[in-house]
């Protein structure tokens, strides 16, 4: 193996330390961060998420609240949740856990929380911040995996960046994040018609795809910093995007799954969180 691991635990460890320095600071000055999850159903993965945005929550003296909401929530019930925790002073960030239960219209719901109070960034406000290159909450997973990037790469900018995926939650904020930095981007989907001959030209390679290690190391150009952002289940195992084993020999730094982007994602939630309450003190 040549890459250098890029270990999302550490990183994320570090930024989890100083949000909690900065979060005691607050509470000096009488602001307690405080997020607010609302979580609809009985999706197990959901309920593992919450709970671990929960403790991360709790560690870094945020205060969490959850509000659980049975599988057969309408709409209105929903909306007028999101609402309540619009006007609350305490509430600094609102989440709402994806996926809905069917019957709930997502785009309805999130397009209701105050675009201040977004840290999960899916609001068209802070959608619309990025793409004009304007402050504004950033979704955490591409936020954490530009903050992995920059731990390995002192300057994006002039850099080949190819991103697999145009989901609205990682692929294109991920794209336009990179195009701030003032890298070359590309974006990828699955209709790319020659998607190696892409990939094999980035010195910036995004995974974020949701197919077991589907990008082999005969697809990336030496020496490449590539970001896994894939969660796959196979057996008993996670995987990710990327072809681990064959990857690491040919790219420069490879972030690893599970331990990669993951923790970088809960670390930028309660970084947003965090940024949310310095505006209100
Ligand atoms: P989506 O399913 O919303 O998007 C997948 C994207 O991959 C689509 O744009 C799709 O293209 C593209 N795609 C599918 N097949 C191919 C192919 N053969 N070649 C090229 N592109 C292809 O997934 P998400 O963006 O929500 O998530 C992606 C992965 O990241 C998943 O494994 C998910 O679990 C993981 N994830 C991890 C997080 C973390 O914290 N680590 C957080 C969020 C997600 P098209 O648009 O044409 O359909």
């Amino acid at each position: 193996m040549s890459a250098t691991i890029i270990d999302g635990k550490a990183v994320a460890a570090q930024f989890r330390k100083e949000i909690k320095t900065e979060c005691e600071a607050l509470k000096e000055k009488g602001v307690t961060p405080g997020l607010a999850v609302i979580l609809v159903g009985e999706d197990p993965a959901s309920h593992i998420y919450v709970r671990n945005k929960e403790r991360a929550c709790e560690k870094a003296g945020i205060r969490s609240t959850v509000i659980r909401l049975p599988e057969d929530t309408a709409q209105q019930e929903l909306e007028e949740t999101i609402c309540q925790l619009n006007e609350d002073p305490e509430v600094d960030g609102i989440l709402v856990q994806l996926p809905l239960p069917k019957g709930l219209n997502e785009r309805k719901a999130l397009a209701l929380i105050d675009p201040d109070k977004d840290v999960d960034g899916f609001h068209a406000h802070n959608m619309g911040a990025l793409v004009a290159g304007a402050p504004g909450f950033v979704a955490c997973t591409p936020k954490g995996c530009l903050k992995l990037i920059q731990s390995v790469c002192a300057s994006i900018a002039g850099k080949e960046a190819v991103v697999i995926g145009r989901s609205i939650i990682v692929g294109k904020p991920m794209a336009l994040l990179l195009l701030n930095e003032n890298a070359t981007v590309t974006v990828c989907h699955s209709k790319t018609a020659d998607l190696s001959a892409h990939t094999k030209k980035a010195d910036i390679l995004v995974a974020a795809v949701g197919r077991p290690e589907m990008i082999t190391g005969d697809m990336i150009k030496p020496g490449a910093i590539v970001i896994d952002v894939g969660i796959n289940r196979v057996g008993d195992k996670i995987v990710g995007d990327v072809c681990f084993d064959s990857a690491s020999e040919v790219a420069g730094f490879i972030t690893p799954v599970p331990g990669g982007v993951g923790p970088m994602t809960i670390a930028m939630l309660l970084h947003n969180t965090l940024e949310s309450a310095k505006r209100r003190a």
